[in-house]
């Protein structure tokens, strides 16, 4: 699965003939190249922390994203290039609990303007029995004592990452970013200022566009591959029944896939959504054994040119569309 984020074959079989110990000459794109432009370096971890970095800075920042377009976030691993340019970055904003690799190489740059959304807006427990470890070796011990982060017991405790797409819990995350960027770069204090209120403004739309149509509607569950709607679903009085967890290339049991029949029947649900970036099989699959539809609802984690939308705005919009028709809103 980790074919899509590595640079073309051809490209690593040129590196290696030439003998050369290190791919950097390939990677032009990575972070922190530095800024001879006057702007503020910023790196975000993945694609809803670059949103709201480029948004809300503007002209006034250069936004480089540690996952790649197209690649699935959580299990991402960096580049010791990657990893070591962090530390030249002027701003980092990234998500705590999303990418285990990325919260430690956060951690060990030790930028003085570092970010953790996580903290700018409260998180939950969506209690999903299934996947809930990302599959993250605790090997955190010896980085414990900077005092920075001091909520090591959270971490582990079964939080839900996935606040983005909660566009109240996002526009949070979105006000506390834009208080940080007048922190780092006072003189266009009110320029983020003015970026975040109208950001807000749009998101606060959003969730009136989400809140009025989804309130007539026949069914309220709806079936998902990995389980990243957990806020939105509450925000809204939906439920979510993840197939996979939190982590969507965690596999199902067997005892998952049989509740999932049940609920399917009993809840009425008519679609198995699935999503651009992972594996959409395991949701082909239950759809066919149900007689359901499938469609995409799309978590956001990255944007390429398929996804539904340009932006974070706009694939919310088509996803409120495809929860609409998929629980029958009146
Ligand atoms: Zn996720």
């Amino acid at each position: 699965m980790n074919v899509r984020r590595l640079i073309p074959t051809a490209a690593v079989a040129g590196a290696v003939a030439l003998g050369l110990t290190t791919l950097s000459a390939c990677s032009s794109s990575d972070a922190a190249e530095g800024g001879s432009d006057g702007k503020l370096d910023v790196v975000a971890s993945f694609y809803p922390m670059q949103f709201l970095a480029e948004e809300i800075g503007g002209s006034h920042v250069s936004v480089t994203t540690l996952t790649k377009p197209g690649t699935e976030p959580h299990d991402l691993e960096l580049s010791p290039r990657q990893t070591g340019g962090l530390s030249d970055a002027d701003y980092i904003l990234f998500l705590k609990g999303v990418q285990p690799a990325v919260d430690d190489a956060v951690e060990q740059a030790g930028v003085k303007n570092t970010v953790d959304a996580a903290k700018l807006t409260t998180l939950e427990n969506h209690g999903s029995e299934v996947g809930h470890d990302h599959g993250h070796e605790e090997e955190g011990e010896e980085h414990g004592h900077e005092g920075e982060h001091g909520h090591e017991g959270e971490e582990e405790a079964g939080l839900d990452p996935h606040i983005w797409l909660d566009p109240v819990k996002y526009a949070e995350v979105a006000e506390g970013v834009g208080k940080s960027l007048e922190k780092a770069d006072p003189d266009h204090a009110a320029d983020y200022r003015k970026n975040t209120d109208a950001l807000v403004t749009e998101l606060n739309a959003l969730d009136k566009a989400y809140e009025t149509g989804l309130k007539n509607t026949s069914t309220k569950t709806f079936i998902t591959t990995h389980s990243a709607f957990g806020y939105l679903a509450e925000r809204y009085g939906l439920t979510q029944e993840g197939i996979a967890g939190i982590d969507p290339e965690a596999e199902p049991s067997p005892a998952r896939i049989d509740e999932i029949h049940s609920v399917a029947e009993e809840s009425k649900a008519t679609t198995v959504f699935f999503e651009t970036l992972a594996s959409d099989k395991t949701a082909k699959t239950l759809a066919k054994d149900l007689g359901l539809k499938t469609g995409v609802l799309d978590p956001l984690e990255g944007i390429t040119d398929k996804s539904a939308g340009a932006d974070y705005i706009e694939v919310m919009k088509s996803n409120l569309i495809a929860l609409q028709k998929a629980l029958g809103a009146k």
